[in-house]
């Protein structure tokens, strides 16, 4: 495939943005009580971008140098259309270096996965990111208010049979999958499956005050270190986490400690709603229309216009704090609008 000359969107901080995580959708067929209260309100759905839109969308962001885009939500298989976002994406995959998109990718519960992983692969899928914080089911049900577990295991061995590299990510939580957590990654490694822990983030009214079960990851860290050896590992995902080999396992362990270990200085992502606005920073309120621009008489040089805008508003880094006991969530977008 020949090499394309992009203009590459690079932020005031100098930081060059090349990965897109774009959510398809804010509904979900789980509540899991540190994403969203019982009675989330979702949104209409046409505010919703179509699927027409989301492409368009995603070309243009291609046209300016984003080599990796990952589908998220909410959860993105319960949007009825998105085999065909999947397939139009893979037809624009080409390898490393060809000045296109190298990766796509998807973060999903697995409740639906089963369904959907042999067209993953076939549309262009490698890995796929699983959300799995317990393999205990009355604690899954608890902790999503869903029966769900046994949906999610065999959405995972799909994948694995699909030939998608598994990689799951664990939300760690005080008093709730805390005394789990071994478990939980000799099973993944067990599997062939990296697995990254994820401290939880104030990102959203919910129906509990996440101060009570934030646990720092430095805190696992010791307690694994007294049944494993850790070797911190070079490895980088292009993501936030940081990673160990674990000796007697043979597997990977990733860590993203957003509260504790600031990540942002490396930053090379992007995500946009549902809706369309662009939200530079996980972690900070500002954000671009980027629905107003591609639904306007000049959908290209608004949307340009618009991504320029983000690439100067751009934070240099985030501003969480789960300190405070009732405090209000850093952001009141819940993680489900922006995804993960
Ligand atoms: N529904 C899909 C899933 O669960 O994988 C994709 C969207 S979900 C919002 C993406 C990730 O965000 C999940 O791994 C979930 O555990 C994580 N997440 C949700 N709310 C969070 C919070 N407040 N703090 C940290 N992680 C959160
Ligand atoms: Fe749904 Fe994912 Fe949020 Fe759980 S974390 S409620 S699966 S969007």
């Amino acid at each position: 495939m020949p090499q394309q000359a992009v203009t590459p969107l690079v932020d005031s901080f100098q930081r060059r943005i090349s990965y897109l995580r774009l959510s398809v959708t804010d509904r979900c067929d789980l509540r899991c009580t540190y994403c969203m209260p019982e009675r989330m309100q979702f949104l209409p759905r046409k505010e919703v971008l179509s699927l027409e839109e989301l492409y368009k969308l995603s070309l243009g962001f291609i046209a300016r140098g984003v080599t990796k885009i990952r589908i998220t939500g909410g959860e993105p298989l319960v949007r009825r259309d998105i085999g065909d976002l999947f397939t139009a994406l893979g037809r624009k995959l080409g390898p490393k270096g060809h000045g296109g998109l190298e990766e796509m990718t998807l973060t999903t519960n697995a409740t639906q996965l089963a369904g959907h992983a042999d067209a993953l692969a076939r549309a262009g899928v490698k890995r796929v990111n699983i959300s799995l914080d317990t393999l205990d089911r009355a604690r899954f049900e608890q902790l999503s208010r869903r029966n769900a577990l046994p949906k999610v295991l065999e959405g995972i061995a799909a994948a694995k049979e699909a030939g998608l590299k598994v990689k799951i990510n664990t939300v760690a939580l005080k008093g709730v999958n805390e005394d789990e957590l071994p478990d939980l990654i000799a099973w993944a490694h067990g599997e062939g499956f990296e697995l990254t822990l994820i401290e939880v983030m104030p990102l959203g009214e919910v129906d509990e005050d996440r101060v009570d079960h934030f646990l720092p990851l430095s805190q696992v860290r010791e307690q694994l270190e007294k049944r494993w050896t850790l070797i911190p590992s070079s490895h980088a995902s292009g993501g936030p986490a940081r990673y160990d080999q674990i000796e007697e396992t043979g597997g990977r362990l990733g860590m993203i400690t957003p509260l504790t270990n600031n990540f942002c200085a490396g930053c090379n992502r992007i995500r946009v709603t549902a809706t369309g606005q662009l939200y530079p920073c996980l972690g900070g309120g500002e954000r671009v229309d980027l629905r107003a621009a591609l639904r306007s008489d000049q959908p290209e040089a608004n949307l340009e216009a618009a991504l320029i805008e983000a690439m100067t508003i751009k934070p240099e880094r985030h501003h969480f704090d789960i300190s405070k006991r009732g405090a209000d969530p850093a952001q009141p977008r819940h993680m489900s609008m922006t995804g993960g």
